[in-house]
């Protein structure tokens, strides 16, 4: 689950990082009093969860209460990346000198908790990363002992920093490594950590992602959640008991079982496709179930063919084939389907297809291959 800006801020300010003041408004009214409250030139920020919103023209600066409310006015109601900004947040304007990045990660590959900091912080960070990654450090956190005090000062150092920011910047990362634990983070970022005017560290942006998993210990960050920010499907998908996470390429899958929905994707990556989704509508799916998920994935508009592999056990193949036919009648928009239906009752199932203008596959990969097909001839 993903945070708002204001929302980790708040969490880092209790942890005492140096977090500027600020306030959130929802209207171009509210912005120009808290402009007003705040005093001086402010820094207007759409609050969305998505990265990259300096680039998308959802950070600005406003030099009085009026420039304030024109400039909300103009940030409000925006989208970007598909999020609607519904609110935004208003803060002292810094006077940035330099824009460090640090940030905290789970490290899969190593199992360990990782530190990542640059000294080539602010919007180009994704591009440093992708060009230049030994410009970013990366520090391990030892599971037991977790992350220490030198390592800090050691990453400080190695950043070119020094004197009184090298103790501040060990304080920050030590803080912020406290904060990723308490809160059962996957990711905690402060890009920039800069410094400012004065010549210390501040934070002005935070990013987290607490796991969902572990929200049941966390009721008061469970409380943040902003489902506007959220993707439709999943959150459709998720109340109908449906396992389901978008991706980005060109293919729906519906599969039930975990398992034979990865080697679905696998088998499409294969044949040179790209799977648009992973969906499990589990074992036991009924009618309603199939026509929820293949609704959600039909919604998707980058969705040019559909994969329907099941394997009939628990779930009957002829349910699933009412299942699709019912669901059939009640979307707007097709797209080219190939169905694998095996197991319990598949004949049944596949005369209950029959005249659906479906494309009907005995084995995965040959299911994959017309996928691939269809998807290329529809675009
Ligand atoms: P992001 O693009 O979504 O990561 O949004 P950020 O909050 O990181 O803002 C993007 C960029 O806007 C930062 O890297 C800064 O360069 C700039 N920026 C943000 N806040 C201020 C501010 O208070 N003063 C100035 N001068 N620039 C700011
Ligand atoms: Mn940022």
């Amino acid at each position: 689950m993903n945070l708002h800006e204001h929302q980790a801020r708040a969490i880092l300010a209790r942890h005492s990082i140096a977090v500027p003041p600020s306030r959130v408004a929802g209207s171009p009214e509210e912005a120009e009093a808290a402009a007003r409250e705040i005093g001086g030139e402010v820094v207007i920020k759409a609050q969305v969860h998505a990265g990259g919103r300096g680039k998308a023209g959802g950070v600005k600066l406003a030099n009085s209460p009026v420039g304030a409310r024109e400039t909300a006015a103009q940030i409000l109601g925006m989208t970007i990346k598909g999020l609607m900004v519904r609110q935004v947040l208003v803060a002292p304007a810094a006077d940035i000198r330099r824009e460090f990045y640090l940030g905290f990660v789970l490290d899969r590959g190593t199992q360990r908790v990782a530190m990542m900091a640059s000294a080539e912080g602010g919007i180009d960070i994704e591009e440093v990363a992708a060009r230049m990654p030994e410009r970013i450090l990366h520090v391990h956190a030892d599971p037991l002992a977790g992350f220490q005090p030198y390592q800090g000062r050691e990453a400080a150092f190695r950043l070119g920093l020094d004197g009184e920011h090298v103790h501040q910047f060990a304080e920050i990362a030590a803080k912020l490594y406290d904060v990723f634990m308490q809160n059962d983070a996957s990711l905690v970022e402060i890009n920039p950590l800069a410094e400012v005017g004065d010549g210390g560290l501040h934070a002005l942006d935070a990013k987290m992602v607490i796991d969902d998993s572990a929200l049941y210990r966390h009721p008061e960050l469970a409380a943040l959640r902003d489902r506007s920010q959220e993707d439709p499907g999943e959150i459709g998908a998720a109340e109908a008991g449906i396992s389901y996470v978008k991706l980005d390429g060109e293919i729906g899958c519906m599969v039930n079982g975990a398992g034979l929905a990865m080697a679905t994707m696998d088998t499409i990556s294969q044949s040179g496709g790209r799977p648009a989704n992973f969906l499990d509508i589990g074992g036991g799916a009924k009618q309603e179930q199939v026509t929820t998920a293949l609704n959600i994935i039909l919604a998707e508009p980058n969705v040019r063919s559909v994969l329907i592999n099941i394997f009939g056990g628990i779930t009957r193949c002829d349910m699933v084939a009412r299942g699709i036919l019912a669901s059939l009648e009640g979307v707007e928009r097709r797209v080219p389907m190939v169905v694998r239906l095996v197991g319990t009752n598949e004949e049944e199932g596949r005369r209950i297809l029959e005249g659906a203008n479906l494309a009907a596959a005995t084995s995965l990969a040959e299911a994959a291959e017309m996928a691939v097909q269809l998807a290329k001839s529809d675009a």
